[in-house]
């Protein structure tokens, strides 16, 4: 059959010969505008009812993919797009390469991309100062503060990276410790509860309705998240005996008895520990000699102190000692 145009080829396509058919069939259309709308902020792109973080060329990409309609059936296309600013327009170069058959043809679209700024909903409240959670850190020492803020923040970026709407609005430092201000609360319980299992902390969550909304109430909370007064390498003292903490974790310390050398688990939640002396606090001695249980030591002001002790000593060499009420306690 000959083609239905031209008469002289062969045809091929829709009873047409491959010129014929290239000449009269457009493939691809593409609207001559197209709007997107970028937050000004976080330069989100809006699509249709959701927001999603791209870049702007996978914006643009998507936005040309989504509006190119296709006006005759194909096997396969690839789509280019190339986008470019000319006196203060968008504008948007599509190149589409369309295989159908035997035939492979290319087709150039040029669009203005109308840009429409509009805040996204997570800048919405992260610049309105939105908060759901105020995680509360408390009893921390001093050297120990920035690592636990560390941590913190760390878990916070962890959450974000699958919940763009998780955010520190603000941290307060306050004479009892640090507050974060956080947007999620589901989030903030996830990261106070870690917190704690970390360092071995309490944490006490109270509710408060901060307002209402659509006939619900609306509830903030507090998760105040207690460090325990002891920390591994302090000594405590537990009913009359005395542990040098080992190991802590949310229910139990692990402690070594000073005087029998056996390491014990001590349930937190049962027995009250106290502190008895901190970690900075344990003096080096030096041995001087010793005799039995008896021992001679060098303190670090020079001073020679006279001791007992069940464990053996080497003399010459430096050993940790702590002093209760005026007794020296070689630590094991
Ligand atoms: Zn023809
Ligand atoms: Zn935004």
């Amino acid at each position: 059959m000959q083609c239905l145009e031209c008469g002289k080829k062969e045809a091929k396509y829709d009873g047409l010969c491959e010129d014929c058919f290239l000449k009269k069939t457009k493939f691809t259309e593409l609207p001559q505008y197209i709007d997107l709308t970028i937050c000004p902020h976080c330069h989100a792109v809006k699509f249709g009812g959701h927001w999603e973080h791209v870049p702007l060329e996978d914006a643009v990409y998507m936005m040309v993919d989504r509006n190119l309609k296709f006006m005759h059936e194909y096997d396969s296309y690839r789509l280019r797009v190339e986008h470019g600013e000319i006196e203060g327009e968008f504008h948007v170069l599509a190149t589409v390469d369309i295989t159908y058959k035997d035939i492979h043809t290319r087709e150039l679209h040029e669009v203005l991309f109308d840009l429409k700024y509009e805040s996204c909903p997570r800048c919405n409240r992260y610049y309105g100062n939105y908060f759901e959670a105020i995680l509360q850190l408390r009893g921390l020492r001093e050297y120990e503060v920035s690592e636990v803020i560390e941590f913190l923040r760390e878990r916070v970026e962890y959450y974000a990276q699958k919940n763009e709407n998780l955010f520190i609005t603000k941290s307060v430092e306050r004479r009892e410790g640090w507050d974060f201000y956080l947007s999620d609360k589901r989030e903030a319980r996830k990261i106070s509860r870690e917190i704690a299992r970390k360092y071995g902390a309490t944490v006490k969550e109270s509710p408060q309705i901060a307002g209402r909304k659509d006939g619900q109430d609306i509830y903030r909370v507090t998760y105040s998240v207690r460090l325990p007064a002891y920390r591994t390498g302090d000594v405590v003292n537990v009913e009359g005996t005395y542990y040098l903490i080992e190991g802590i974790n949310q229910n139990f310390i692990k402690g070594k008895d000073i005087l029998s050398g056996k390491s014990k688990l001590i349930d937190s939640k049962r027995h009250r520990i106290y502190m008895l002396v901190e970690r900075k606090n344990i003096k080096k001695m030096l041995v001087i000699y010793q005799d039995g249980e008896n021992v001679q030591l060098l303190s670090e002001e020079n001073r020679v102190i006279d001791a007992r002790t069940p464990w053996h000593l080497e003399p010459g060499k430096y050993v940790n000692a702590i002093v209760v009420d005026g007794t020296v306690y070689v630590l094991p």
